[in-house]
């Protein structure tokens, strides 16, 4: 195969193919256009790259993404009811539902859903330090975020039933999310309305 371009733009648009929803089109045009750039903005990106695997984690409170070991923004802003804390499967649905403006607690990413079929358990997700937090006695509410298909609404009863005996109030979204949806992708006007008509778990 002839290269189209030198060998390192050529593998600038190999690893660009591999970001989702990116194909060979888009990504050349990803790399023809930083190529465009200015140096200072061009070297900036690699430093922030660069970076990324040492400096970007997991917040030791809630494990949504936080930056050098320290706490996310999220937990550490005085302005967040402490006594109700938000379940999601994944950091990547926290800001789908910061969006809808309408939830002002903190969050706990469990950092996936329970899978039968993959053999994935409760006990391989990040429950123990939820529990600690609900221990600890500031949380009075939790609120299951999770998307409404088969795993989702499994992972929900089985937490629920783990932390029954907590003194804590477990509710869940609202009906109204889409059968199958996945809280990363649902408009934001859904989600509000799904986290003011929250219900309660029995
Ligand atoms: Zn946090």
């Amino acid at each position: 195969m002839s290269h189209k371009y030198p060998d390192s733009m050529e593998e600038l648009v190999t690893l660009f193919k591999t970001l989702p929803g990116v194909g060979r089109r888009s990504a050349e045009r990803i790399v023809l256009s930083i190529q465009k750039w200015p140096a200072e903005k061009t070297k900036r990106l690699a430093v922030l790259l660069n970076e990324m695997p040492d400096r970007i984690g997991k917040c030791p409170e809630c494990a949504n993404f936080a930056m050098d070991g320290a706490l996310c923004s999220i937990c550490a802003s005085p302005s967040r009811d402490p006594s109700i804390v938000c379940i999601v499967e994944d950091s990547s649905q926290i800001q789908n539902i910061e969006n809808s403006g309408m939830f002002k607690g903190k969050y706990h990413v469990l950092g996936g859903k329970i899978s039968p079929l993959q053999g994935r358990e409760l006990s391989e997700l990040n429950v123990p330090s939820l529990k600690e937090r609900i221990q600890k006695g500031a949380i009075r509410e939790v609120v299951m975020a999770f998307s409404f298909d088969i795993e989702g609404q499994a992972t929900a009863a089985c937490l629920a039933e783990i932390l029954k005996d907590m003194n804590v109030k477990i509710t869940r979204l609202a009906r109204g999310l889409p059968v199958g949806s996945d809280i990363s992708y649902v408009d934001s006007a859904t989600i509000a309305a799904a986290l003011s008509g929250r219900t309660g778990m029995e």
